[in-house]
This record gives structure tokens, sequence and C-alpha cells, in this order.
């Protein structure tokens, strides 16, 4: 996890000044504090629970990102169920996803539904590996995929969106179907079999989304 709890019940990043806390267990944590991954906390060998226990560095870099913006609650819980962000102010919640997994996108959506959320998803480029692309569109692989049906219910253009839909595109990376680093927001598209278009300008992490810009910056 990304941030322990310490012993007046804040929520903090891995250091070693302070003793952290796993926000579900209570036992104490170990900060992971290195050289080239995000720093993060961890539970000791032995202990079972399994909090946040898939969380990668890549999800780290986004909570860290969003931990600093000072306006984002990250790796929080509503009413029992577990978030990777919210930002209370705006009524937001997040999802950094790793797949086009339908079911756990679904479960988030209706979670954050019945909490009065709007949720906002930043997908790992990875979850679109094996999709073409073409003209600012992802084509699904099958054509038989239902992957569309995702973002036809929640991101079609000109209705009422139910979901801000993002892709993180590292220029570079495996796969970055050639574009430039930073999010693209992603919609429904009716051609090619309920392609996915991409939007064609980023944002950059530096100016994240739905955060107002701050006198001093927030390095990155
Ligand atoms: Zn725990």
């Amino acid at each position: 996890m990304y941030l322990a709890r310490n012993t007046d019940g804040r929520r903090i990043p891995a250091t070693r000044d302070e003793s952290g806390y796993c926000p579900s267990c209570n036992e104490p944590l170990t900060p992971k504090l290195g050289d080239i991954y995000e720093w993060h906390w961890s539970h000791k060998p032995g202990q079972a629970c399994s909090y946040r226990k898939t969380a990668t560095f890549w999800q780290y870099g986004w909570i860290r990102h969003y931990h600093a913006s000072g306006e984002w609650e990250m790796e929080t819980s509503v009413s029992g169920v577990d978030f990777d962000g919210i930002h209370p102010e705006k009524r937001l919640s997040l999802m950094l996803a790793h797949k086009l997994d339908l079911i756990a996108l679904k479960a988030f959506i209706d979670a954050s539904a019945q909490r009065g959320l709007k949720p906002v998803v930043i997908f790992n480029a990875k979850a679109f590996e094996r999709f073409q692309f073409d003209d600012y569109r992802l084509k699904h692989p099958k054509r038989s995929d239902n992957g569309w049906i995702f973002f036809f219910s929640h991101a079609f253009p000109g209705h009422k969106r139910t979901a801000s839909l993002w892709i993180d595109i590292e220029q570079g990376k495996h796969p970055h179907f050639g574009l430039k680093s930073g999010i693209y927001n992603l919609t429904y598209s009716a051609e090619c079999h309920g392609a996915i278009t991409v939007g064609r300008t980023p944002k950059l992490k530096s100016a994240p989304l739905c955060s107002k810009p701050k006198s001093g910056g927030i390095g990155l």
C-alpha cells in the first residue's frame, strides 16, 4: 500500500521517521524505500492481511501524484467499499485499472453511483495491448469482444457520460501506439464495431485531472 496510518490516525507515505500501521488490520508495516521504485508500505512476512496487496508501481505513481495534490483522499474507503481515490469536494471516485475487466469496472461504477460519486478510470496502456490503433481509434482485437458495451454505456459522445475514462500513455514504453506521454480521454465510437475513440490532446500528469493549479507546483 502507498499510505499507512500513523499513531494519530493520519495517512502517511512510506518513511523511516514514523511508524506506519495497516488501515485494515492495524499491524505495524515495513516502509519500502528503494532507490528505483515508488516508496510504499508492506506487511511483514507472515502477516495474512491482503489489504492493497496487489497494488503496482504504476498505481503507486498515480497515488503519490494525487496524494501530493492535497485534494484527493487516496487508498480510502466510503461506506465499506475501497477506492483508489476520492475527491470529496468534486464527488469523484478513481480507479487505476490494469485491465479491461468488465466485472471489476461495473462493480466500481455501481459502488460510485450508490455513493453519489462520479467515476474516473485511468487505464494502464497495457489494458489495450491487444487492440489495433488506427487514426486515434482503438479497435477491439476480436469482433466477439464485448468490451465496447462498457464504453457504449458510459462514454457515448453526445449523451450524458456516466464515467470519465482515460488511457495513460508513457512514450517509449510498450504499448504507446506512437503517442506522446500523457493521459488521453476515451469515448465510444460507433465505427469499426464499437471501436474506442482516443482524444487527440493529452493531459499531462503534471496538470492532473480535475485539479486546480497550485502556486509553487507539486514536483513530479
Ligand atoms: Zn493489513
